[in-house]
């Protein structure tokens, strides 16, 4: 029997990216999985998709509660969902400030407050938040994105001292630069997207982009009873570009 087996998890943000692959590892590896996403409809048996926009704590809590019922309980909130942001703090308007810590801190604690009824009912329970580098990593022309990400860090460890003793473990993973339709789409952007892709392999010290598939592997670590004893822990996966 794997470690996964029985376990029900959402995912928010798992039609895309870290969050699709993510869903669809823990499905391989036996769990029951739900995606939330503001556009679920590339999601495909044996996950189950919820519409559900994470700035609306209205459909966050409709759609939470929706797929504890298919999965009949749930045992895993993936906080994945999020977007991103570029430049200086004279870039970014106050409106744009707002936005996006709406989505990427506000939409985890939504998630979050509709998920805990639920995660306390479980004897495995774990929260798992897709933090990031730009937490600690001090980037150029990322105050916006790389402030929620530092919120998001400090809104796990809180949690962490918070819901330990109600048996609730609560991580987060700090991806470095993973290769995800979100980052193609930002060199997609660029005058010369195949100059901008190969300056960002040269940057990392393993001389490629991390795979989203490997960013699943970290999160279903977290996410199951395999990392029982872990909890207020960020997890890198960075290629190594924080600590070399
Ligand atoms: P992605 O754009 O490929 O996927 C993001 C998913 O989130 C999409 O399916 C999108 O529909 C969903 N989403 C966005 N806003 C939403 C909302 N308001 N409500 C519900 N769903 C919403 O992005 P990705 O690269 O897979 O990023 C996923 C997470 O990983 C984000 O939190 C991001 O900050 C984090 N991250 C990404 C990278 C990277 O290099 N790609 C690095 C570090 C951290």
């Amino acid at each position: 029997m794997s470690d996964f087996d029985g376990l029900r998890a959402l995912v928010t943000g798992g039609a895309s990216g870290i969050g699709r692959a993510t869903a669809e590892l823990l499905a391989e590896r036996g769990a029951r999985v739900a995606v939330l996403d503001l556009d679920p409809s590339s999601v495909e048996k044996p996950l189950t998709g919820h519409r559900a926009d994470v700035t609306d704590d209205t459909s966050v809590r409709e759609a939470v509660a929706a797929a504890a019922t298919d999965l009949g309980g749930l045992d895993v909130l993936v906080n994945n969902a999020g977007i991103g942001a570029r430049g200086t703090v004279e870039d970014n308007d106050d409106e744009e400030w707002r936005h996006v810590f709406d989505v990427n801190v506000l939409g985890m604690v939504r998630a979050a407050r509709a998920a805990l009824p639920h995660l306390r009912a479980s004897a495995h329970a774990a929260i798992v938040n897709t933090c990031s580098v730009a937490a600690t990593a001090g980037l150029p022309q990322r105050a916006l994105y790389s402030a929620t990400k530092g919120a998001v860090c400090s809104l796990t460890l809180a949690m962490a001292a918070d819901h330990v003793r109600e048996g609730i473990r609560v991580n987060c993973v700090n991806p470095g630069t993973v290769d995800t339709p979100w980052v193609a789409r930002l060199l997609d952007a660029a005058p010369d997207p195949a100059a901008e892709r190969a300056a960002l392999r040269a940057r990392q010290p393993t001389g490629r982009l991390v795979t989203a598939a490997e960013v699943a592997a970290a999160i279903a670590y977290l996410a199951s009873p395999l990392s029982g004893a872990t909890t207020g822990t960020a997890l890198a996966v960075d290629g190594g570009i924080q600590g070399l």
